[in-house]
C-alpha cells in the first residue's frame, strides 16, 4: 500500500510487514482455546443454559442467517488479473441490519468471519442499539497493494455483495486493514448503482462525507467509561489508580490519554515494538508525540523498557488489552495481578483463562460491553446521515456516555441476579433480546 491507512483499523507496521506475525496468522497453531468461534460459542452455551432458552431457538441463534462468498476478480497494476474470495456473513438481523466491519486480511477465513459476525450480534444487543451482527472480509494482503489495487478491490466487492448491502439490510465499518477511505469507496460504490448518493450505507466515513464527530475516540471513551464504572463498583478511587494498557493504537492510546485526564496514573503501555514502564505514570500526550516522530512506542526515553509478556503481569489495578485477541490464555491467567481487566480489544481473554481469573476474583469487563463505544457511535453515525442532522461532539460523548453506563449497570444487574461473571452476564442480556425479538416476531418456517 502506497500511502498510510489511518483510523479505526489495526494496520501492521514495518516490523510486522516484515515477520508476517499479523498479515500470515498461522490458524493451524491456534490452539482450539484460540478459536475465535469456539471462543464465542463457549461462552454462548452456558449463558443459554442459564437462560433455559428452548432447543429450536438455540439452534436458530447457533447458525448464520446468511453466508455469501464471492471470487473477485481484479486488474492490478502489472495489467494481469488476480482473483480474490471475498466473505460477507450476516449472523443475525432480527434486531436490525446487519451490523460489522470489513477485514481485508491473509488470514480472513469463512469460520473467523462467521464468529466475529455473531459477536457483532451480541455486542450490538448488550448495548440495546437496533442493529444485528454480520461481518465481511477480503483474503488479500493490502500491504503488498496500491491504492489503485484496493480500490478496484473494493468495488469490485461492495458490487459483489450489493443485494445485501444497504441501509436497512446491512451497513459495514471499517475493520482490520480497511479505514475510512475504504468506507468512502464502498458508500460511492453504492451510491453510483442506486444513482442517488447514500451516506448511511456504511459506517466509520470521513467527517466531510456524512462521519460523525467523535467515532475516532468512540471506543477509547467507552473503555475509560466501564473502567470509571468498575472501579466505583469495587469501591476503588480512579484518580491514581495504577493502569496498565497493552495496544498503543486507536483503541490503546486514546484510552489511556482519557483516563490519565480523569486522574488515573497510566504505568505503562505497549506496541508491536514492546512496552515501557515507569511506576511514577507516563505522560500520555507526550508518549502519543514520541509515537508520533518514532512509529513505535518504544524508546520512549522517561521510562523502563519491557516486553508485552512481562507488562500484562505489572502489578497493577486495571489491565486494558486494547491490541490483538488471545493474548491472556491459560499460559499467563494465573499470573495476571491485575484487579480489573477492560478489554478494549476483541477476544483478549480465551474461555480458559477466564476460569483461572474467576478463581482469582479478577473482575472482566468483556469486550462485547467495554468496547462497545465504537458500535454505539457507528449507530449514531447512522441516525445522523439519515436524519440529515448532525450532532456537536458534546452531544455524542454524553448519548455515549449513558448508553455505556446504562448498559454497564444493566450487565451488572444480570451478573447478580444469574451470580455469573460480567462476561456471561453480557451474552445472557445480549441473547436475552436477540432471543425476545424472535419470540415476538414469530418463526416464519
Ligand atoms: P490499531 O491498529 O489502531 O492499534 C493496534 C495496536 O496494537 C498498535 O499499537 C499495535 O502496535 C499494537 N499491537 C499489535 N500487535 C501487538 C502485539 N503483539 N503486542 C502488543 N501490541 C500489539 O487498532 P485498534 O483500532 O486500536 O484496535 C485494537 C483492538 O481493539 C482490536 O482487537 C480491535 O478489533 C478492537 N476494537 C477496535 C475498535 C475501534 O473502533 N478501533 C472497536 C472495537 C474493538
Amino acid at each position: 500500500m502506497k500511502e498510510p491507512m489511518t483510523e479505526t483499523k489495526t494496520l501492521p507496521e514495518t516490523k510486522a510487514r516484515t515477520t508476517g506475525e499479523f498479515i500470515h496468522p498461522d490458524k493451524d497453531h491456534f490452539l482450539s482455546e484460540e478459536n475465535p468461534f469456539e471462543a464465542m460459542m463457549s461462552r454462548f452455551d452456558v449463558a443459554v443454559k442459564l437462560l433455559n432458552l428452548d432447543a429450536g431457538l438455540y439452534k436458530v441463534l447457533r447458525n448464520p442467517e446468511k453466508q455469501i462468498i464471492v471470487s473477485l476478480p481484479v486488474m492490478m497494476d502489472s495489467g494481469e488479473v488476480e482473483v480474490f474470495t471475498g466473505y460477507r456473513v450476516l449472523y443475525s438481523t432480527v434486531r436490525g441490519p446487519g451490523k460489522g466491519g470489513i477485514r481485508f486480511d491473509l488470514g480472513v477465513t469463512l469460520e473467523e468471519v462467521k464468529a466475529l459476525a455473531a459477536w457483532m450480534t451480541w455486542k450490538c444487543a448488550v448495548v440495546n442499539i437496533p442493529f444485528g451482527g454480520a461481518k465481511g472480509g477480503v483474503i488479500c494482503d493490502p500491504l503488498t497493494m496500491s491504492m489503485g489495487e484496493l480500490e478496484r478491490l473494493t468495488r469490485r466487492y461492495t458490487a459483489s455483495i450489493i443485494e445485501t448491502l444497504g441501509p436497512d439490510s446491512d451497513v459495514p465499518a471499517p475493520d482490520v486493514n480497511t479505514n475510512e477511505r475504504v468506507m468512502a469507496w464502498i458508500m460511492d460504490t453504492y451510491s453510483m448503482h442506486k444513482r442517488h448518493t447514500v451516506t448511511s450505507v456504511v459506517t466509520g466515513k470521513p467527517l466531510e462525507m456524512g462521519g460523525s464527530a467523535g467515532r475516532r475516540e468512540a471506543t477509547g471513551r467507552g473503555v475509560m467509561l466501564m473502567t470509571r464504572e468498575s472501579l466505583k463498583q469495587m469501591g476503588l478511587p480512579l484518580r491514581g489508580a495504577k493502569v496498565v494498557v497493552q495496544g498503543f493504537g486507536n483503541v490503546g492510546s486514546i484510552t489511556a490519554e482519557l483516563l490519565q485526564e480523569q486522574g488515573a496514573r497510566i504505568v505503562a503501555v505497549s506496541d508491536v515494538s514492546g512496552g515501557v514502564y515507569n511506576d511514577k505514570g507516563l505522560d500520555i500526550a507526550d508518549v502519543i508525540q514520541w509515537r508520533e516522530a518514532h512509529r513505535y512506542v518504544s524508546g520512549y526515553p522517561k521510562a523502563q523498557a519491557l516486553t508485552n509478556d512481562e507488562l500484562l503481569v505489572l502489578p497493577t489495578d486495571v489491565l486494558v488489552p486494547a491490541a490483538l485477541e488471545n493474548v491472556i490464555t491459560s499460559r499467563n491467567a494465573k499470573d495476571i495481578k491485575a484487579k480489573v481487566i477492560i478489554e478494549g480489544a476483541n477476544g483478549p481473554t480465551s474461555a480458559a483463562a477466564d476460569e483461572v481469573l474467576d478463581k482469582k476474583g479478577v473482575v472482566v469487563v468483556p469486550d462485547i460491553l467495554a468496547n462497545a463505544g465504537g458500535v454505539t457511535v457507528s449507530y449514531f453515525e447512522w441516525v445522523q446521515d439519515r436524519d440529515g442532522y448532525f450532532w456537536t461532539e458534546d452531544v455524542v460523548n454524553s448519548r455515549l456516555e449513558e448508553i455505556m453506563v446504562r448498559s454497564f449497570d444493566n450487565v451488572l444487574a444480570v451478573s447478580k441476579r444469574y451470580k455469573v461473571n460480567m462476561r456471561i452476564a453480557a451474552y445472557t442480556t445480549a441473547i436475552e433480546r436477540v432471543a425476545a425479538v424472535h419470540r415476538l416476531r414469530g418463526m416464519y418456517a
